[in-house]
């Protein structure tokens, strides 16, 4: 990058205009471009600038050092903020105090500290004083300043200052900070200057030249401190981004009653209903709202009265503020069409601006802000769309509790997050973590929760804090991760040292269960019964559009008729995989397995498969009636046989007689099957080539079952039987004569014949690059991407864990190769498949049945390779719809995602 004294570092906004606009928010990050953009649009913003993220790069690539030119440019950027404002920065008599924010490109919430009033010193807080006629709002605003600089910049705890004023005021027999004057203030500030030089080793800054350079430095600095970093490597986002830091008048919202702060919402982002939605302070400034100490008042009359507060909202108390808030929101609205997230300061009346950016929302709020603007008409169909994160949809997928249920409930707070979630209490991070690797469920229990707490909120399956209101940290980082969460609950007390949270007579201690319902705000004690999701309404309309562009099918992975329903509930087009082993292990088959794989020949193995078929051909008829029209796609027997063998000594014993073999000989098969690495042994269609008749059987099974499904629906399935684990054509062949053979043995005993189709999965290396041989006699292609990626990678899934993680961090692989296809690699073999086969036989159908089917990425991937459909879990068919949808459009360039800031 050119770093030379004329590269333009500063763009300034204020009164009506701006250098920067919201399009450039690589570089000005997303907080500075939407202030840019509220100034083009003629909102009232405070006046400021804005550092670029090239100069964090600049920072970082040059040792912590500035560009040449920033100095001045930032000097010549802060005297025309001050001509604005009618003041100068630094000067004794009228002072411009600013803001410092950092703002990267993506939105890190909480990440990043913010300094507010800067410029204060023991000159400047006097002249505040005495041009704001109020000695205690400027002594408030200095100590502000004095502790979070402190924090922020110079490394000093929070605590320190916290434990002076409380000291203070105990000594003064107060409770309130309202109850403290200006002389109190002046006192503590006196106080707050020696715990700086005690605890930092010198005194607090007194030039406002050196505080803003100070400030400044903190923001970049504090692009890299671990928390952030964390944040960056759960959300994807490259270091080399940068952050950019923003420079800007204050306004006071702490200057009495008729000043407040505030954050709101143009629609709910809880349930999507479209109304201004928010939260208030009077009297106070920035993080008051978020911080959780005082618990703010509505915006809105309907949001108070629904919640029951005796305290004002600004609809009431400040009419005038709030009728400006509802004309500057609608038209952000318009303009950025889409739900915003605002924050704004009342300082003497008068309403400033000074953030906008795309609300973070629930899935469910997601799918009724999309379909609503659709319906507005202020976005299209396919770009409501493209508004709704696929994975988010998870969170509607999954259960709440059962309004029949017996609840229990100990407590109420706010519905911060929605869902229900069970699990056990735990009051910090690493425990969440502990039992999240344990397998247990847990919900994270805090009083409140900051950044620090990011991993553990991950862990748990749902967050509790006894303090904080609905934009709180706990609530708006629960509702980002779509976890349940309950904010706010004052009626608990917490006891950390104890391990315990008591409400009333009730105690629970660290390891009880609890449940609580993100939906209502209610704390339960225990397990609660929980029902399935509604698949109705905004759900079902959004759906319904994004099929209407999808060109990819999207099948499920299901192996049972419970499966094979949820499949169909939720608008799978058939069956991708069926997996037959696990009807080899129910009930009394399993005895009839066993004796196949304890016989001699082929004789006694018939013998003993001719007991098994009567339950497959059920097992199919069950799944054919259900799948009634739609293909389905059953894979041949594929574990090594010696999985259903016993392992214990007992269940040895208990095998030779209920099969009436002798142990000695059933430990003698047991020692011929075990296998150093069954990952890569006796399995897949070398089964079929060693036993063809357990093929022949399972053939039989499905044909069978084909004839009568259609007389009994009248809608036949297309069974599409598939071979796995091939890599070679000869080996294709000879299992597919065999399945040939019996179909058509079927058609002349039952008079009746089915459209079959016999394929393969393309799960080995080998068989992608041979793929062109393949498919001279298969029908289709299933990609198997489970064990194509073990096998490419050369990494066994279920012995990945001690170390996949160490290459994700460091990043040698981008992401977990079995979650996110690896495209590199497996993608090339993939796309290898495709070619080679498409030129033998041009209409090979082709599918994919791993994991990743069901990942949107992978889904995107499938897209631009050319398959015909996608095969996941059941749950995860909705997700695949919508991230086929978004793949489809983004092949057509439509329906991107406007990115948040
Ligand atoms: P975050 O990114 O954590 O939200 P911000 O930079 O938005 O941090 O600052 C947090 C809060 O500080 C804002 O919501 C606002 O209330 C307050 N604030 C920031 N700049 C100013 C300013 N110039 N005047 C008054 N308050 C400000
Ligand atoms: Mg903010
Ligand atoms: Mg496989």
């Amino acid at each position: 990058m050119a770093t030379d004294s004329a590269t333009k570092w500063v763009y300034s906004f204020g009164d009506g205009k701006a250098e920067g606009r919201s399009s450039m928010r690589d570089l000005l990050g997303g907080k500075g471009a939407n202030l840019a953009e509220m100034c083009n649009l003629g909102l009232p913003v405070p006046p400021g600038f804005t550092i670029t993220t090239e100069v964090c790069t600049a920072y970082y690539e040059n040792g912590k050092s500035y560009p040449p030119g920033l100095r001045e440019q930032v000097a010549e950027a802060l005297t025309a903020v001050g001509a604005l404002t009618g003041k100068a920065f630094g000067d004794a008599g009228n002072p411009l105090l600013v803001s410092v924010r950092s703002g990267a490109r993506a939105s890190m919430p909480g990440m990043m500290d913010t300094v507010l009033n800067l410029g204060l010193n023991d000159e400047t807080v006097e002249a505040l004083a005495a041009s704001s006629g109020d000695p205690r709002f400027a002594y408030d605003s200095y100590r502000r300043f004095i502790t979070m600089y402190s924090n922020v910049v110079l490394g000093v705890e929070h605590h320190a200052f916290e434990e002076a004023l409380e000291h203070y005021k105990d000594r003064k027999g107060v409770s309130l900070d309202t109850e403290l004057g200006a002389e109190d203030w002046k006192t503590l500030v006196g106080t707050y200057k020696k715990i700086v030089r005690d605890e930092h080793g010198s005194d607090f800054p007194q030039k406002p030249e050196d505080q803003l350079w100070g400030a400044i430095g903190a923001v970049f600095d504090s692009w890299m401190i671990p928390r952030a970093k964390k944040y960056r490597e759960l959300n994807a986002i490259p270091e080399s981004w940068g952050t950019a830091v923003n420079v800007q008048a204050m306004v006071f919202g702490n200057m009495g009653d008729t000043s407040a702060t505030g954050v709101a919402f143009t629609r709910n982002p809880s349930t999507g209903e479209s109304a201004l939605y928010g939260e208030f302070l009077i009297n106070a400034q920035g993080e008051d709202v978020v911080a959780g100490i005082r618990t703010p008042q509505d915006i809105t009359e309907k949001a108070r009265v629904e919640a029951k507060s005796d305290k004002p909202s600004m609809e009431t108390a400040m009419p005038e503020s709030f009728a400006e808030l509802t004309r500057i929101y609608g038209i952000l609205e318009k303009h950025y069409r889409d739900m915003q997230d605002m924050e704004f300061t009342i300082e003497s009346g008068k309403l400033w601006m000074l953030q906008t950016r795309s609300g973070k929302r629930t899935a469910k709020a997601a799918l009724r802000i999309a379909v609503e603007l659709a319906g507005e008409g202020l976005i299209t169909r396919e770009e409501a769309v493209g508004r709704v994160e696929p994975a988010a949809l998870d969170q509607l997928l999954h259960p709440t509790i059962d309004p029949k249920a017996e609840r229990k409930v100990i407590a109420s707070g706010l519905p911060a997050s929605p869902g229900a979630a069970t699990g056990e209490i735990v009051f910090n991070s690493e425990a969440a973590e502990a039992a999240r690797k344990a397998g247990r469920p847990c919900i994270l229990v805090r009083i409140e929760t900051s950044p620090e707490d990011i991993h553990g909120m991950h862990a748990s399956e749902g967050i509790l804090t006894t303090r904080g209101g609905m934009t709180s940290h706990a609530a708006v980082v629960a509702r980002g991760m779509g976890k349940p969460c309950v904010s706010g609950v004052g009626s608990i007390r917490i006891d950390y040292k104890a391990g315990t949270l008591s409400v009333g007579a009730v105690t629970l201690k660290a390891g009880d269960m609890v449940t609580i319902d993100g939906s209502t705000g209610q704390v339960m004690q225990g397990r609660v019964e929980m029902v399935a999701p509604e698949l109705s309404g905004d759900f079902a309309t959004l759906m319904e559009w994004a099929d209407g562009v999808r060109t990819m099918k999207v099948r499920a992975n299901a192996d049972t008729p419970t499966d094979a329903r949820v499949a169909r509930e939720f608008g799978a087009e058939g069956i991708g995989l069926c997996r037959t082993e696990h009807m080899f292990f129910e009930g009394d088959r399993i005895v009839a397995v066993r004796e196949m794989i304890l016989s001699d020949d082929a004789e006694g193995r018939r013998a003993a498969l001719a007991k098994i078929l009567p339950y497959q051909r059920q097992d199919f008829l069950a799944l054919f009636t259900i799948m009634s029209g739609l293909p389905v796609t059953i894979r041949l027997l594929d574990p090594p046989l010696h999985e259903f063998l016993p392992h214990t000594d007992a269940e040895v014993t208990e095998v030779a007689s209920s099969t009436g073999v002798s142990e000695d000989k059933l430990r003698h098969r047991m020692r011929e099957l075990s296998e150093f690495n069954p990952m890569l042994g006796f399995r897949g269609c070398r089964l079929a080539i060693a036993f063809p008749e357990i093929a022949e059987m399972q053939a039989r099974a499905i044909f069978e079952a084909a004839v009568e499904a259609a007389k009994k629906t009248g809608s036949p399935v297309t069974p599409e039987v598939m071979v796995p684990l091939v890599f070679t054509q000869a080996e294709f062949d000879i299992v597919k004569a065999r399945i040939d053979a019996m179909a058509k043995a079927v058609s002349d005993e039952t008079g009746s014949s089915v459209a079959y189709q016999v394929g393969t999965m393309i799960e080995l290396p080998r068989a992608a690059l041979k793929a062109g041989e393949i498919a001279r006699t298969a029908e289709f292609f299933s990609f198997g991407t489970n064990d194509l990626t073990q096998t490419a990678l050369g990494i066994s899934r279920d012995d990945a864990g001690t170390f996949l993680g160490a290459y994700t961090q460091k990043g040698i692989l981008a992401a977990d190769p079995f979650v996110t296809i690896d495209q590199e690699g497996v993608g090339e073999l993939v796309r290898i498949g495709i070619e080679r086969g498409r030129a033998v036989r041009p209409n090979l159908k082709l599918g994919i049945c791993g994991e990743h089917g069901g990942d949107p990425a992978s889904v995107h991937f499938c897209q631009e390779v050319g398959l015909d459909y996608v095969s996941c879990s059941p749950y995860r068919v909705p997700i695949a719809r919508l991230a086929a949808a978004q793949a489809a459009l983004a092949g057509t360039s439509g329906g991107a995602h406007q990115s948040e800031g």
